[in-house]
């Protein structure tokens, strides 16, 4: 029996830096700090340069990042937020739980990304004051066209609040995803490709105003201790992931390039099939997150995957509107549906050897043979 190959694999991650995590968490352990603290301090401080923002505010995962940002940056119960419905449902959930209203535009087939054209048909046809933010999911981990959605939001009085979760290293003419918006909200999910082990969050940006709204809202809208400026929440960051994610930080840029050489694999080994394989526009930094072909036969090829001992993802099978919990019938966005049908992530994590990426090509080229 051949070895299983899966799609993400922070097991290998954490293994490939055990011997620093394990100090790490000891470090934590006997420090007697547990929650925001000097790790969190200085994880804060690291993420910050990495990214090249002013600030970062850690918190507990990637949703409370969207829900924080977006209540720092004045969005108000009733207000209207647009996004696109190819995203999981946290960036969603976020907006409700914010007090908002989703709304949802179209993306661009070519890249599955939120199409800036679409969303400014959008702003200028609906002319509604209440549309008062966007959030941009940098899918897969290629950023939306930035420049000209800035523009957008400009002209329309948007907050941008960028959806980073896919997109530790994504960027734009060398800047990064996560320096465009007012407020950016990465994940720290294990699977992510800056992953804890365990949750983790983080709101960015270069306002001290909004990322100290940020920071009050963490914990119980304290700016003093015990004194509630604001209605705020629990969602903070602690101390053993904070330290694990310095270790991992340190790796992400070489772990970004070994998974751009994958891709790279991918791409000059499906290249005579006739899968959809990912586009990548000019002047972008893809940090692939994920390595998606579209095929309409989708549901045969990753059985057939299956078979081989080879597991894909599909990301999103359901688009948002079509989910019980958020079902709207009077919605249709073709692309977008078409994209959910389409998808397959192959295996895709720093963990994955050229010869397992060589079995992967392998397999797919005999099924479309
Ligand atoms: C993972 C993810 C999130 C949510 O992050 P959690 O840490 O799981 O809350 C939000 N948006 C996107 C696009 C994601 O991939």
């Amino acid at each position: 029996m051949q070895k299983k190959i899966i799609p993400a694999d922070p097991k290998a991650s954490y293994l490939a830096a055990k011997a620093e995590i394990d100090a790490a968490i000891a470090r934590v352990l006997s420090s007697g700090h547990y929650i925001l603290g000097p790790e969190v301090e200085a994880f804060e401080k690291e993420f910050s340069a990495w990214l090249g923002v002013a600030g970062t505010v850690g918190v507990a995962n990637g949703t409370d990042a969207i829900e924080l940002a977006l209540q720092a940056a004045g969005i108000n119960p009733g207000d209207k937020v647009v996004t696109v419905a190819n995203t999981v449902t946290a960036t969603v959930s976020a907006i409700k739980a914010a007090g908002a209203r989703p709304f949802y535009t179209e993306i661009d087939p070519a890249t599955m990304l939120l199409d800036v054209a679409a969303l400014e048909n959008l702003l200028a046809t609906l002319r509604d004051p209440k549309i008062k933010a966007v959030v941009p999911v940098h899918l897969y981990g290629q950023a939306v066209d930035m420049p000209r959605l800035m523009e957008v939001a400009e002209k329309h009085h948007l907050i941008v609040i960028e959806d980073c979760a896919q997109a530790h290293g994504a960027a734009i003419g060398g800047r990064k995803a996560g320096t465009w918006g007012q407020l950016a909200a990465f994940s720290f999910y294990p699977t992510k490709n800056l992953g804890a082990l365990g949750d983790g969050g983080a709101v960015c940006g270069n306002d001290p105003a909004l990322l100290d709204q940020v920071r009050a809202l963490r914990q119980y809208g304290w700016r003093k201790r015990y004194v509630s400026e604001a209605h705020g929440r629990n969602s903070r960051l602690d101390e053993i992931q904070a330290a694990i994610l310095r270790v991992r930080l340190a790796r992400l840029d070489a772990e970004n390039a070994r998974r751009t050489a994958i891709a790279g694999q991918y791409l000059v080994g499906l290249k005579s099939t006739k899968l959809t394989l990912p586009l990548v526009l000019a002047g972008r930094a893809h940090c692939w997150h994920q390595f998606v072909v579209r095929t309409p036969r989708r549901d045969e090829l990753k059985t057939h995957l299956e078979k081989q001992g080879i597991l894909c993802g599909i990301l999103y099978p359901v688009p948002i509107h079509r989910q019980p919990a958020y079902h709207d019938a009077a919605l249709s966005f073709p692309h977008t549906e078409q994209a959910c049908a389409e998808v397959l992530s192959l295996p895709l994590h720093p963990g994955l050897s050229d010869d397992d990426v060589a079995r992967v090509i392998r397999e797919v080229l005999a099924w479309t043979a």
